[in-house]
């Protein structure tokens, strides 16, 4: 597949919610392919060759940034990641001051991770670019989502039909939020499930069914994704000890033992080993996704930046 036979019908990348199922689909199947260019010794093309880059990341990220970076490199784009604790950002210079100076430098693509919820929609109203929004507040997630979905896609085939348990910090989790939207659009059924502290009030109402047993959450699943108890965003404790909220919470082989034979398990990292999944079951090949996961989203980008580009050169022309 390729972007000619698919035109992404806008101009940014902000979520989820927006997209419709074939919008979700066409990003898969472009995604597979790039899979495979990843897989091979020559990794880059010069799809996007010209075309500058720029990611701009107000919170710390391993994964997510060397993986834009590394997407955004192998369409032969000139990728640049701002250093922000030193520069203005850290002399006190906003958000949007910021954006509409990078902006004067003709930028085709901002990738932006920001603490504020809605901060990548504000920025996409300030510039001139196309804004994919990496990550804001506890919001959207929407590349972690897509990445999520393809995985599942490759292991199982299609989403049509699965049971999905996402447990853990539901609450502060983007990562939640945008795959229980794609996986709706997907046709799967979600379950969330996580202590009442942990889990929002108005969850029943996301598209999911709401759990506080984790033992009953996972019955009949084939997916369990655990995610990651983010204390950076808790104002007090929501838990009472990290080994309480594991015996209750955590992901080891006994607790998956009652989800469907042969379920596959997810993490979207950085993994709290020993509070929300255990070692033994994060580490097994033959049922843990997550360095899968970590592949995919490279190619999930590759797909998202794409898509992005070619609509934007395509209406200039
Ligand atoms: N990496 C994901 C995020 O940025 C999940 C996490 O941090 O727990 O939201």
């Amino acid at each position: 597949m390729t972007t000619e036979d698919y035109r992404f019908a806008q101009p940014h990348f902000l979520g989820i919610a927006g997209l419709n199922r074939p919008e979700a689909e066409s990003l898969l199947d472009l995604a597979d392919d790039y899979v495979e260019q990843s897989r091979r010794t020559q990794k880059n093309s010069d799809k996007l060759r010209g075309l500058t880059q720029i990611n701009l990341f107000f919170e710390p990220s391993t994964r997510t940034q060397s993986s834009f970076e590394i997407a955004g490199k192998r369409l032969g784009m000139d990728v640049i990641n701002m250093a922000l604790g030193t520069s203005s950002v850290a002399k006190g210079e906003t958000l949007i001051d910021t954006a509409v100076t990078l902006n004067a430098m003709h930028p085709d693509l901002l990738v932006v991770r920001h603490s504020a919820s809605g901060a990548a929609e504000l920025l996409s109203q300030k510039v001139d670019c196309a804004v994919v929004n990496a990550g804001d507040g506890q919001h959207e997630h929407p590349t972690q989502a897509l990445l999520d979905a393809l995985t599942i896609r490759r292991a199982l085939g299609s989403l049509d039909g699965l049971r999905i348990a996402i447990c853990g910090d539901i609450t502060h989790s983007r990562v939640a939020r945008s795959n229980v939207a794609l996986l709706n659009l997907l046709a799967a059924e979600v379950r969330l499930c996580g202590p009442p502290t942990l889990l929002p009030s108005d969850a029943d109402r996301w598209g999911a069914d709401v759990f506080h047993n984790m033992d009953e959450a996972v019955v009949g699943c084939d997916v369990v994704m655990v995610l990651r108890l983010q204390s950076e965003r808790m104002d007090q404790a929501a838990i009472p000890s990290t080994r309480e909220y594991f015996k209750f919470y955590g992901l080891d082989r006994n607790r998956l033992a009652k989800a469907n034979p042969g379920a596959l398990v997810m993490h979207p990292g950085p993994m709290n080993r020993g509070v929300e999944i255990d070692s033994d079951v994060a580490d097994d090949p033959a049922i843990s996704l997550v360095t899968k996961q970590v592949e995919m989203g490279v190619a999930v980008r590759m797909a998202v930046l794409d898509m992005l580009a070619t609509t934007r050169m395509e209406a200039a022309k």
